[in-house]
């Protein structure tokens, strides 16, 4: 199986749009999406049309949930809380109809899909530091799991006697005996200091996987967010990719 690995798309239409083409472009059929289909950008209902339509699994985000009023907000920092409390202002019942049916993880072949963390997916953790993604190797069973929230692109595996470590090269091979947990960065939000659109490609086949970095047009999308009345803070973060 070869498939595209897009998450945290954050209602920017813009960067989604080039994300697609580029998946299509490079004739991969199949595409699985990790969640936070909304909450920051000014295309929420536009985005739910588009990654339900052209992806083959969804899970669902923090965000997700939090539009549905499934996470609380007061866990979120005051400009996330407020652009949720605009999100659900704008989004259509068909939306909210189709969010609200999004698993917490999902399995497909050797893959499994979850938004934040194999261990309590519902519990939103964050893995930055090696032995984070150390402890949440135990807690599933594929050989590859794709995760995303942080919107940090990165990759780590873990070996048969529970070695850890990060792999830097881009694209990597994968390698039998050896098990993954990647991170595909962010469609629609990157926060490791390239604004580009960033989504990952997984070749079963080839046995690889490969970040995709992608220009877009952050002005327009930075547009949208102002013209939304979003905050400022929320444009001003697309152009320096953090
Ligand atoms: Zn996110």
């Amino acid at each position: 199986m070869k498939a595209a690995v897009v998450s945290d798309v954050h209602s920017n239409l813009e960067a989604l749009n080039v994300v697609i083409k580029d998946i299509k472009k490079r004739r991969i059929k199949k595409i699985l999406c990790l969640g936070d289909l909304v909450g920051y950008g000014a295309n929420p209902n536009e985005c739910v049309d588009l990654c339900l339509k052209e992806s083959d699994h969804i899970v669902a985000g923090n965000h997700d949930w939090a539009a549905l009023g499934k996470t609380d907000i007061n866990t979120f920092n005051p400009v996330a809380a407020e652009a949720i409390l605009w999100t659900q202002k704008q989004l259509t019942d068909g939306s909210i109809k189709r969010l609200s049916t999004l698993p917490l993880t999902e399995s497909v072949g050797d893959i499994f899909l979850v938004h934040a963390s194999p261990k309590e997916p519902e519990m939103w953790h964050y893995l930055f530091r090696l032995e984070e993604f150390k402890k949440h190797f135990q807690y599933f069973e594929k050989e590859v799991c794709f995760i995303g929230h942080s919107h940090m692109p990165g990759a780590a595996f873990q070996d048969a006697n529970g070695y850890t470590d990060f792999i830097r090269d881009n694209p990597f091979p994968l390698i039998d005996g050896r098990r993954y947990i990647i991170n595909v960065g962010s469609v629609g939000q990157p926060r490791d200091l390239d604004p580009r659109a960033c989504y990952a490609i997984y070749d079963g086949n080839a046995r690889s996987i490969e970040f995709i970095r992608l220009d877009y047009n952050i002005p327009r999308a930075q547009q949208k967010v102002l013209d939304a009345g979003l905050p400022e803070a929320l444009a001003d973060r697309l152009l320096v990719g953090r």
